[in-house]
């Protein structure tokens, strides 16, 4: 199939990469002329241009930083709705605002394309493996097309609903990761301030109602758990940065539905104070180091 990826980040290039790698001609597109050399490596093209990469595909995919950037490619006068042949089938895989998604999509209809919202959870670990989690917004018959490609970047693949649901089920998803990786490290300095092992509660805690993920899988304490970024002083993993952007798309996303997300809103607040201390990139969970006693 004739592929067009637009952002070669550090997800965009790995799905690239694995698209060239299944036989696929991917004609690439970034900013950086470094990532279109890295998808050059695996089989892929380079294109001059966003408007060169989609004049001969069939299926267009893009992995951008947010929204503005979506709707600048997009819609933009020089952009893919205008580049793009007929019958090319759009599939937007960034973490964007559902609305945003839902304005791009409608748009892309006017013009006689079909869009999908495809968003992804897994990390850049995922990607490189070809096991991302994608969750879809569009008509099923659209998703259907797109499957066997997203089969080649990922081994989980939720139709979630209409257009924009894809982002919404992941605004709420690490809406709640948020806020249950605060909760968690809340609970762990409680603990720990009376004296409690952490990996004893820990694992206690496993066993009762107040389990989930971020204390099973990516306990934010370190030392309790190999192999998680808390015990490699916070390196990799997925950034607080990140983290702060997508808790901010679910308070916009609740203010513009009518929503209530105390939590959420907290959640956010916190993570900005962490990222403005000099933390931004560090992974999520070092958000435990917001809850130190004082020395
Ligand atoms: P990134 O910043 O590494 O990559 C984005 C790429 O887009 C960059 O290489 C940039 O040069 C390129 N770009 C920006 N504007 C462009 C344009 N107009 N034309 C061509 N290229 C352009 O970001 P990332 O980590 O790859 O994340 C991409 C998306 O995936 C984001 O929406 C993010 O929230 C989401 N996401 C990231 C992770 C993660 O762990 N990194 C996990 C799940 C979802």
């Amino acid at each position: 199939m004739n592929i067009a990826f637009i952002g070669l980040g550090n997800m965009g290039l790995p799905m690239a990469q694995n698209l060239a790698r299944a036989g696929h001609r991917v004609a690439g597109f970034d900013l950086s002329a470094a990532q279109m050399a890295s998808l050059a490596e695996a089989g892929g093209k380079a294109a001059a241009s966003a408007a060169a990469a989609v004049a001969d595909a069939e299926i267009v995919i893009t992995m951008l930083p947010a929204s503005r950037h979506v709707e600048a490619l997009y819609l933009g006068e020089d952009g893919i709705l205008v580049h793009a042949r007929q019958n090319t089938l759009l599939v937007d895989c960034s973490t964007i605002a559902p609305e945003a998604a839902r304005k791009v999509a409608a748009a892309a209809a006017k013009r006689g394309f079909d869009m999908l919202d495809a968003p992804v959870s897994g990390g850049t670990g995922g990607a490189q493996a070809g096991t991302l989690t994608f969750m879809v917004g569009g008509a099923s018959s659209d998703l259907e097309r797109a499957r066997p490609l997203l089969e080649k970047m990922g081994k989980n693949i939720f139709h979630a609903g209409p257009s924009g649901a894809g982002q919404t089920v992941k605004v709420c998803n690490n809406m709640l990761l948020g806020i249950l990786m605060v909760g968690t490290s809340e609970a762990l300095r409680l603990g720990i301030a009376n004296g409690m092992d952490p990996t004893v509660l820990s694992e206690v805690m496993a066993k009762s109602s107040g389990r989930n993920w971020t204390l099973e899988v990516y306990n934010p304490c370190p030392g309790v758990m190999d192999n998680v970024p808390a015990s490699r002083d916070y390196a990799g993993g997925f950034g607080v940065d990140l983290m702060l952007k997508d808790l901010g798309l679910a308070v916009e996303n609740a203010l513009a539905v009518g929503a209530n997300v105390p939590f959420g809103g907290l959640a956010r607040s916190l993570y900005d104070l962490h990222s403005k201390a000099g933390n931004g990139q560090l992974d999520f969970s070092s958000i435990f180091q917001l809850f130190a006693p004082k020395a």
